[in-house]
């Protein structure tokens, strides 16, 4: 796996890109309090796949073996959707999305490792980097596509083109 700390950092950038939908189908509630909920669900989604498989009361035993029915991306992305199915009148749609989206993006950076992710009925790895070598570079990537995905669903990617225009000038 990537490490616990990659997997916090995207579940974070997931939580704000999730929140950004949250805003976009107006379900933030008052004083935009579910979006800012969301928030911390991606969070505790980004981690979740790997925490889910222990067993709380006894330390560091797992009741599955890891990477298997806590990693199974259809259940992920069925909650992705149905929470998404119920925006905005159900308020506990919404962090249920952020865990969600958190979830999946935790899912997608163990995907290029050699073990791999159970996509649907076997393993598959993208196979690119071994656990933690591309640590960095996933981070990153991710908060860049958190921040483009805010700007477009709040801004209508007015930074983005402004950027564009800066590079473009250069
Ligand atoms: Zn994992």
């Amino acid at each position: 796996m990537a490490s616990r700390q990659a997997h916090e950092l995207t579940g974070w950038a997931a939580g704000i890109a999730a929140a950004a939908w949250i805003l976009h189908r107006e379900a933030a509630g008052p004083y935009h309090v579910w979006a800012l909920v969301t928030v911390v669900a991606g969070y505790l989604g980004g981690t979740a796949p790997d925490w889910l498989e222990l067993i709380p009361w006894r330390k560091g035993k797992r009741w599955c073996t890891h990477r298997t029915i806590t990693h199974w991306v259809p259940a992920w992305a069925g909650l992705l959707y149905g929470s998404n199915l119920g925006l905005p009148g159900c308020w506990w749609c919404a962090p249920l999305f952020g865990f969600a989206a958190g979830g999946l993006i935790h899912l997608l950076i163990d995907w290029p490792n050699p073990r791999g992710v159970p996509i649907l009925w076997s393993r598959h790895s993208l196979n690119l980097w071994k656990s933690g070598r591309a640590d960095s570079f996933v981070v990153v990537m991710c908060w860049i596509a958190a921040v483009w995905v805010f700007d477009y669903l709040i801004f209508g990617s007015v930074h983005f083109h402004r950027a564009l225009s800066l590079i473009e000038l250069a």
